[in-house]
C-alpha cells in the first residue's frame, strides 16, 4: 500500500466503498461522481500508478473481473451499452493515481458522449506510425 493513496484505502477497506464485488486482488466500487446510474471502478488492492506499471497477471485479472461485472450490469440494471475507460497520466485525464478501470453502463438518452474527434490522416502517416510500431 502506498502511503496517501486514496484508492489503496479504498481497495484495502480501510476506507468504506459502495463495494460491489471483492476477491483476494480486487474491489470494484461505485464511482462516487459517476457518468451514468452503476459507474463503477475496478481496483487492484495492490498499488500501481497507471496501466504501465500494473503487471501482465494484473492486468488479466482486470479485465476477467471487467467481463464478471459487464454482465451483471447487463442483466440487473438493464443498460444498453458499456464503455470501458482506462486513463494513464494528467494529459489523458487520470485524476487519481492508483490504476482503476471505469466501468460506464449506457442508457438510452443518457446524456453522456465518450469519444473522440476522427483525424484524416493520409496513408503515408498510417504507414509510418506503422513501421514505429510493429514488430
Ligand atoms: P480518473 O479521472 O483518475 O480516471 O478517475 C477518477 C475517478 O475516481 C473519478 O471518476 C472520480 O469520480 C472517482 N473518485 C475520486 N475519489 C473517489 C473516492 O473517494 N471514492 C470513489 N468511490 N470514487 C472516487
Ligand atoms: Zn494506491
Amino acid at each position: 500500500m502506498k502511503d496517501n493513496c486514496i484508492f489503496c484505502k479504498i481497495a484495502n477497506g480501510e476506507i468504506p466503498s459502495k463495494t460491489l464485488y471483492e476477491d483476494e486482488n480486487f474491489r470494484v466500487i461505485l464511482d462516487l461522481g459517476p457518468a451514468t446510474r452503476g459507474h463503477a471502478l475496478i481496483l487492484p488492492k495492490e498499488h500501481y500508478a497507471n496501466l504501465y506499471e500494473l503487471p501482465e497477471e494484473a492486468a488479466c485479472g482486470v479485465m476477467r473481473v471487467a467481463k464478471k461485472m459487464a454482465e451483471k450490469m447487463r442483466d440487473r440494471l438493464g443498460c444498453e451499452g458499456l464503455n470501458l475507460v482506462q486513463n494513464n497520466g494528467d494529459l489523458a485525464g487520470q485524476t487519481v493515481f492508483h490504476f482503476h478501470m471505469h466501468m460506464i453502463p449506457r442508457y438510452p438518452a443518457d446524456g453522456q458522449k465518450i469519444g473522440w474527434k476522427p483525424g484524416e490522416p493520409k496513408e503515408e502517416e498510417l504507414e509510418e506510425i506503422r513501421k514505429i510500431l510493429a514488430d
